[in-house]
């Protein structure tokens, strides 16, 4: 089943995608876009509906949060149709060179990512005709993750930041600190509206990132004082009666799994020592 709905916030147009075997989709990607400039791309599984709702803007500009592939599959057709500038960080621009590889399930639910040689590393500020987004570095999720912030609108396009305020699995390579590290870091911002990747918040964004911050600082302190009297990963996720989505874990083959968020915290407290 595939959903595609649009929406109007202020002067942002947003569209939101998923796309499912069964029933509806759980998980929705977002493109947005603001005076000329596009905020990512969207995924290859449902790339023909996707340019088939985006093509007739007034495309300037475009701007990768972060290389996976929800957010950075589309970029070549979007590139070649608006032929236009398309702009990440130093990070992002590199790693879309040659992009790491996606396991199965992230295949089956977003297709695949094609490498993109030709992104102009930024950072700073990226400008549109009207606004001046600050370009917020927000690493954990993704080591190469960039915010984009418009003081004067307040408003706070997150990328993955947020996604929910209680999260259930990690990617392997996430890091909890630098996740929590991150929402501190945007939680001195004054805005209330959050663009979210996957699940924007048009009001109380800010309380609902405060709130996630309390459960990655709660689930790094339980795990931390296990790890502290020698539990190993797995006698920590037993201990703590964490539950795992095995759907998801067997579907991405490991690359998604709540025992990834205990691994996490462990990789953390070790290159702290
Ligand atoms: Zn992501």
């Amino acid at each position: 089943m595939n959903v595609i709905e649009t929406f109007e916030f202020e002067e942002i147009k947003g569209f939101k995608f998923g796309k499912s075997l069964f029933g509806k989709p759980k998980l929705f990607s977002h493109i947005y876009f603001i005076d000329g400039l596009m905020i990512d791309t969207g995924h290859t599984k449902m790339a023909s509906k996707i340019f088939h709702q985006v093509k007739d803007l007034p495309v300037k500009q475009i701007f990768i949060t972060h290389h996976h592939e929800d957010h950075s599959g589309n970029i070549t057709a979007m590139q070649s149709h608006f032929d236009c500038p398309v702009y990440a960080s130093d990070l992002c621009s590199e790693m879309m060179k040659s992009p790491p590889p996606i396991s199965f399930a992230q295949k089956i639910s977003w297709g695949t990512r094609p490498s993109f040689q030709n992104i102009i590393p930024t950072s700073g500020f990226i400008e549109t005709d009207n606004y001046k987004f600050e370009i917020i570095p927000i690493p954990g999720h993704a080591v190469d993750m960039v915010a984009l912030y418009e003081p004067n609108k307040k408003w706070l396009f997150s990328a993955d930041l947020y996604v929910n305020s209680y999260i259930a699995y990690f990617l392997e390579n996430e890091s909890i600190l630098d996740q929590i590290n991150s929402i501190k870091r945007i939680l001195e911002l004054d805005f209330d509206v959050m663009l979210c990747g996957h699940n924007p918040q048009f009001k109380n964004g800010k309380e609902k990132l405060k709130k996630k911050l309390l459960f990655l600082e709660k689930l790094f302190e339980d795990i931390y004082n296990l790890y502290e009297k020698k539990f190993s990963a797995e006698q920590i996720f037993r201990e703590l009666k964490y539950k795992e989505f095995w759907y998801v874990r067997i579907m991405s083959n490991g690359h998604l799994s709540k025992l990834n968020m205990v691994k996490s915290v462990i990789r953390d407290i070790e290159n702290k020592k």
